[in-house]
């Protein structure tokens, strides 16, 4: 059955699927939870469920409602799964828009036509109160072809305007509708619309439980990377399945040989390391794809660090690059606590710098010999 298919939470998976049975699903709905920790696709099951033609209650083990995944309400709501393509598409339909209906147009994802998703809407990545007063114009009529008329914000970074007018809705919502706000912080939302809404938290999964899940679907990687991106993914499923394995591996040899460069000292043994070092660096430009990639390498350095630390306050059980543990262990060897810290404060300066728009390369270079131990 399909919600068998959702990863962990199996209390809170439970407890919404006994209000849709008992038909006392709340009208509005917070899900909160880590980025990838399964909001989107718990939301949209449960407007599948709640439309499902065929509604395969009493087949399932549990004797709870669920969807039958096939019918044309679920098939429809499911081409909403996949968010980046259908949001990339609407983007993508208004940039080609005359400029006057341009401005006028707001984003939404709408593959069934009672369920609309609300996402941000670009630039500025938010809701506004035009998307909101759309949702106003239509929840108010009877569905079509559902049961239920869904509507799903897939964040909760509000224009004050559009919060407000949100709240108006939650204050009478109609019999037939249901709202989800997704929210990774549920505090950013008015305390007012979290009063009139019930909240569900997704919490984070245990490592050995997305290696598991990780073993079905993505056989392609070996068990010490599946364990490595588990780790990674800090407890969020939808993270570690769509981790970008390669990337990571290669802004962490960079970062490295950065790192160990920097604990080699400034002897003239290492003059190899600083050739590397120096080859390594160089490879980061300026330009949006080259921001991206000293973005990963900043993060990848942050891990490293943090990683250092845990095994220089005995914390080896936390360490989240297990597959380089010996390699780790030994830079630890070499590095003390007040260098990691060092490291962690010239890692700021890096941030600052680039923000400032400092060459790239250079604040690296500069970066990695501030931090050479003096022999
Ligand atoms: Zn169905």
């Amino acid at each position: 059955m399909p919600f068998s298919e959702f990863a962990g939470n199996p209390e809170t998976i439970h407890r919404l699927r006994e209000m849709l049975a008992r038909k006392r699903f709340p009208h509005a709905v917070i899900l909160s939870g880590a980025h990838g920790s399964g909001k989107y696709t718990l939301a949209l099951m449960l407007a599948r469920t709640m439309n499902c033609l065929e509604q395969p209650i009493k087949g399932g083990t549990d004797g709870l409602p669920d969807f039958c995944g096939r019918c044309a309400n679920c098939t429809r709501i499911a081409q909403s799964e996949d968010l980046d393509s259908r949001f990339a598409e609407a983007v993508e339909a208004r940039e080609n828009l005359r400029d006057t209906d341009k401005k006028e147009t707001r984003l939404f994802v709408q593959t069934h036509p009672d369920v609309l998703i609300v996402p941000p809407d670009p630039p500025q990545l938010m809701i506004k109160v035009d998307q909101v007063r759309h949702v106003i114009e239509t929840i108010y009529y009877r569905p079509a072809e559902a049961r239920e008329r869904v509507y799903i914000f897939t964040s909760s970074a509000f224009m004050k305007e559009a919060a407000n007018s949100l709240l108006k809705v939650l204050e009478e919502p109609p019999e037939f509708a249901t709202i989800f706000l997704l929210t990774e912080n549920p505090g950013e939302l008015l305390p007012t619309i979290r009063s009139r809404s019930m909240t569900f938290n997704l919490e984070a999964l245990a490592a050995t439980e997305i290696e598991s899940r990780l073993a079905q679907l993505r056989p392609d990687w070996n068990a010490r990377q599946r364990a490595l991106v588990a780790r990674l993914s800090e407890g969020a499923v939808g993270r570690a399945l769509s981790f970008d394995l390669e990337s990571y591996i290669a802004a962490r040899n960079h970062a490295l040989i950065m790192l160990k460069s920097a604990l080699g000292g400034r002897d003239k043994d290492n003059d190899n390391a600083h050739t590397e070092l120096f080859k390594t660096t160089e490879t980061y430009r300026s330009g949006a794809e080259g921001r991206e990639k000293i973005d990963h390498l900043l993060r990848t350095l942050y891990s490293l660090l943090e990683d250092l630390m845990f095994l220089q306050s005995g914390a080896g059980q936390l360490v989240r690059n297990t597959d380089i543990l010996g390699e780790l262990k030994k830079m630890s060897e070499s590095a003390d606590f007040a260098w990691v810290q060092r490291a962690a404060d010239g890692l700021g300066e890096v941030e600052r710098g680039l923000r400032r728009n400092l060459l790239r390369s250079l604040s690296l270079d500069a970066f990695a010999t501030a931090l050479e131990r003096v022999s």
